[in-house]
């Protein structure tokens, strides 16, 4: 049976549908089925051009989930040791640390060098379903997933497995503790998982920067304390003067870029307390570089950490994270609009967020259903 997954051949699209045999999993790997594939903020940095696409064109889609086609020879359980049957709905990560290279044995699997497998995106080269916007994923042998509980759909468990898992690996590698305040620069899928964590692991004080006014309202149902309108709030010094304000004149214990918004991060340092930490995870293209006087950092005793996935032991502890909160986080608001895979064009378009006049811009993250 052939089945379609869509490759992007330019930026902006249009987007083609190829269709490639459903391969028999083989020993250990696992068909899956995709139900949910979400436009993350990387997908569109990908689709504005910002990073190139290739020359035969690019598979996209990494934040998902999905249901158990077929499981290969020897797999009978998910990696929490719960039994694994076909029709199950499991998340995984999209990524893949070596576990053989000096960072894998430092214990630092989420900066892993060759975590991203060769040929990942990459269409036409077996076993072809290697992105989340096709009908199936390929998961290879060894593959970390985790099967999700009854209570929660398959659309609250889609953003785990990028958005929210990331939120925790920063907070964690950050130290961040209970009583610790934390600014979120940006309150879209990332933003808001990453207050809901915070909150969760005890956040004294959040606060969310942004100009839409559904995602400051969507922030505050999230957890945070207060917001920063940008649009009351027009400059870098009028944010930082007010997270000055509602921290007694410290600044916070953290800040976060959550936006991949030029401008950003020095922003957020100026918001720091001494011995504050900034974590950087959404500045993933290039080209957003600024002027840092590292005296600044020795008299402050400032950090930096930048992430681009997580270690896997993160997955299972963020599923049960969603299930535990599900009764006062509203988890099913991330997901603002669903769209068919051949309406694919139509998701990226939507979803695209810069340039659009703040009130007109009410979509936190869309979905593919497949
Ligand atoms: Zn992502
Ligand atoms: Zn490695």
């Amino acid at each position: 049976m052939d089945v379609q997954i869509a490759v992007l051949r330019q930026s902006r699209g249009p987007w083609e549908f190829q269709r490639y045999p459903l391969p028999d999993p083989e020993p250990g790997a696992i068909l899956v089925r995709i139900s949910y594939a979400n436009v993350c903020g990387s997908d569109l940095h990908i689709w504005r051009g910002e990073t190139p696409v290739p020359e035969g064109g690019r598979a996209l889609g990494h934040e998902m989930s999905g249901r158990v086609a077929a499981l290969g020879a020897g797999v009978s359980t998910d990696s929490t040791g719960q039994p694994l049957r076909e029709g199950d709905r499991i998340i995984y990560n999209y990524f893949f640390p070596c576990g053989r290279c000096p960072v894998c044995l430092r214990g630092m699997p989420e900066c892993c060098p060759n975590k991203r497998r060769p040929g990942n995106g990459v269409p036409g080269r077996p076993p072809y379903f290697n992105a989340g916007f096709s009908e199936y994923y390929y998961l290879l042998p060894g593959h970390v997933c985790v099967k999700i509980p009854d209570e929660i759909s398959d659309a609250v468990a889609a953003p785990i497995n990028c958005a929210l898992a990331q939120v925790i690996q920063a907070l964690d590698s950050g130290g961040f503790r209970q009583g610790d305040s934390l600014v979120v620069q940006g309150a879209g899928g990332l933003g808001l998982n990453m207050i809901a964590a915070a909150r969760d692991m005890g956040a004294g004080l959040i606060i969310a920067v942004d100009g839409i006014p559904g995602r400051l309202s969507l922030a505050r149902e999230f957890g945070a304390d207060h917001t920063i309108d940008i649009r009351e709030c027009p400059t870098p010094a009028d944010r930082v003067a007010a997270v000055r304000e509602l921290t007694n004149g410290q600044g916070v214990t953290h800040a976060a870029d959550v936006a991949g918004v030029k401008g950003v991060v020095a922003e957020g340092i100026q918001m720091l307390a001494n011995g504050g930490t900034y974590l950087e995870i959404g500045s993933i293209v290039a080209g957003f570089a600024f002027p840092f006087d590292p005296d600044q950092a020795c008299r402050r005793g400032l950090r930096l950490i930048g992430f681009l996935q997580y270690d896997t032991r993160v997955l299972p502890r963020a599923l049960d994270f969603v299930r535990r909160s599900r009764a006062t986080v509203p988890w099913d608001r991330i997901i603002s609009h669903t769209f068919p895979l051949e309406g694919i064009q139509e998701a990226f378009e939507q979803a695209e967020w810069v340039g659009r006049n703040p009130a007109e811009a009410v979509i936190t993250r869309a979905a593919v259903t497949p």
